[in-house]
């Protein structure tokens, strides 16, 4: 594989993502690459210098985890805007949710559903009055996928509150997200390739 330069086209960087499984290499894997053998090392999805990979793989102790399972891991966001707030991780490391691509629709739904369960499990009961969104860049400040989960919806912080407008260019809810990427049709591969041809 050529090395991509900086004049290549946002939709050609799109196109490598998604060649690559929408993941970044750690060093290991990249030294790998460059000799031509692919691993299949758990290690090869994570960014050592990625918050979110370690909270993911229990290397940050201060992180409050509070669910996992084999894909993914809810912890409490460390700056809450609303009485409950969560981030829902995929413990692969994905940059964004604009580099997600159709056959991805269900992590989201996955994503989804762990949220929800963390607010029933801590009593939230208004299902109405919930938030589950994704920042897109560049308005993004960790660049590992996450799901903002908040509630009560009504309760997000005066202070944080334009931070989380539904469907804005900032915040794009879970749902309009699934929507966006079960319209993703070919050439075009994930979120992002689709804005590069506008
Ligand atoms: P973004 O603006 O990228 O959508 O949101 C990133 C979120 O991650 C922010 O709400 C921020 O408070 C949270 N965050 C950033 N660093 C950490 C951290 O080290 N631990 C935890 N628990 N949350 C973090
Ligand atoms: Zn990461």
């Amino acid at each position: 594989m050529r090395e991509v330069q900086s004049t290549d086209s946002p939709s050609l960087l799109c196109r490598l993502y998604v060649l690559t499984g929408n993941r970044q290499h750690s060093r290991n894997a990249r030294v790998d690459m460059a000799s031509g053998k692919e691993t299949t090392d758990e290690e090869e999805f994570l960014d050592d210098g990625c918050i979110f990979c370690l909270i993911a793989n229990e290397e940050d102790k201060e992180a409050e985890v509070i669910q996992r399972s084999n894909e993914l891991v809810c912890f409490k966001d460390i700056c809450p805007a609303a009485p409950h707030h969560y981030l829902v991780v995929p413990r692969k490391h994905i940059m964004s949710c604009l580099l997600l691509n159709k056959e991805q629709i269900g992590l989201v739904e996955k994503m989804a559903e762990m949220g929800k369960d963390v607010l029933r499990a801590r009593g939230v009961t208004d299902m109405n009055d919930i938030s589950l969104g994704f920042h897109q860049p560049p308005y993004t400040s960790v660049d590992h996928l996450h799901l903002h989960v908040l509630a009560p919806k009504s309760q997000i912080s005066t202070l944080f509150a334009h931070k989380f407008i539904p469907d804005s260019p900032r915040f794009i809810t879970e749902r309009t997200l699934r929507r966006c990427l079960q319209e993703i049709t070919p050439p075009h591969n994930c979120l992002f390739d689709c804005l590069s041809f506008f």
